[in-house]
């Protein structure tokens, strides 16, 4: 997948003309044409919806909704590790344009921020949000009000960002949304921390998953993030059940995001992240066609100055070396800011970040 310096100028500007000038056709391949509907609106109009809200609720009563399985009643207000009640808490509601460029598009992302979060990595870039809780606990029937804000004011979906511990009341919102008018698809923005039986109540709900894989060793998701050794196990499982439900990444006639599966990958210092080893698996466990986006914007936060192996910036060697391994394993359809900033690292000759030793 080599770039030719005419296809990385016009790349170029056709990402920074996404920006500026709306409604470019930045994708040629992967396109839907036919009418599109939300996979939501499918299953309401069957019956269905309410009783997956039911069932989700339920589940509130022992609480087995994430793999911490802490099983605590949080409807009658006790907390597991998440330190969650019933009780939705939002730190934000915006249309954000720093993700990915196929669920940005012209409009932005409509993008929700829950408050808490069940993964608690020692590296979180959201730290007040995820670790401190900051925000307003509301109702389920504000945060629909706040989806058809975000339609209203064009988003093109709603980013659901931390959603694992809240997944019941984002199905009782989307219900209440749908039979106001919501009709965009819903992004499932998470840590990948699941459990393969709970996104089962998902199947036909969302059209877009968008989770990280953080690490491929045991060791290291237990130290990292606050003991989850089983994390790199039970999120391959997870992604591997997403894309069951939503198959591969498919745009629309305008370059935007409708369907499938986007995996996130954020390359850390010295290899923590397992990036060979996660590519690897992508290919022997997903179609080489998979969305992978390799990410190179990791940086010093929260309590990471406190573990000397990851209290750094990347450098530029260790994300092209990452690049190359997504390309030996033969992925194909890597984020194409990925493709540019490898292309721009490669240019300039693989120096090292600043704040690197
Ligand atoms: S969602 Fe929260 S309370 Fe429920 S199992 Fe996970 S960490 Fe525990």
């Amino acid at each position: 997948m080599k770039i030719t310096r005419r296809d990385f100028i016009k790349n170029s500007l056709i990402l920074g003309g996404s920006m500026l000038l709306g409604r470019s056709s930045l994708f040629a391949a992967g396109r839907e044409k036919e009418q599109w509907h939300p996979a939501y609106g499918r299953l309401e109009q069957e019956g269905e919806l309410a009783q997956r809200v039911g069932q989700a609720y339920s589940i509130f009563e022992e609480c087995r909704l994430c793999p911490r399985e802490c099983g605590v009643n949080r409807l009658g207000g006790e907390l597991g590790f998440c330190r969650s009640t019933a009780k939705v808490v939002v730190a934000s509601a915006n249309a954000h344009y720093g993700e990915e460029v196929s669920l940005v598009g012209d409009r932005g992302s409509g993008t929700i921020f829950f408050s808490n979060c069940n993964l608690q990595c020692v590296f979180c870039q959201n730290w007040p949000i995820a670790h401190k809780g900051l925000g307003d606990q509301v109702q389920d029937t504000r945060v629909a009000d706040m989806m058809l804000h975000l339609q209203e004011i064009g988003c093109h979906n709603i980013n659901l960002v931390t959603p694992t511990h809240v997944m019941p009341n984002i199905l009782n919102a989307t219900r209440i949304a749908y039979r106001k008018g919501l009709r965009v698809p819903l992004v499932y923005n998470t840590s990948g921390y699941e459990r393969v039986e709970i996104l089962k109540i998902l199947d036909g709900i969302v059209d877009i998953y968008l989770p990280d894989m953080k690490y491929m060793d045991a060791e290291k998701a237990a130290k990292y993030s606050s003991g989850a050794s089983d994390y790199p196990e039970v999120t391959g499982d997870a992604i591997v059940e997403m894309h069951r439900q939503v198959g591969v990444h498919k745009l629309d006639d305008r370059g935007i995001a409708m369907r499938g599966l986007m995996i996130r990958h954020l390359v850390m210092p010295n290899r923590v992240a397992g990036t060979r080893k996660f590519v690897r698996w992508v290919a022997e466990n997903l179609p080489k066609s998979t969305y992978v986006n390799i990410m190179h914007q990791y940086h010093v936060a929260y309590r990471a100055f406190d573990y000397p192996e990851i209290c750094r910036s990347i450098t530029e060697k260790e994300y092209l070396e990452a690049m190359e391994w997504a390309e030996e394993c033969g992925l194909t359809n890597l984020d194409p800011r990925s493709l540019l900033l490898r292309e721009f690292y490669t240019r300039r000759g693989g120096a090292e970040m600043p704040g690197a030793p």
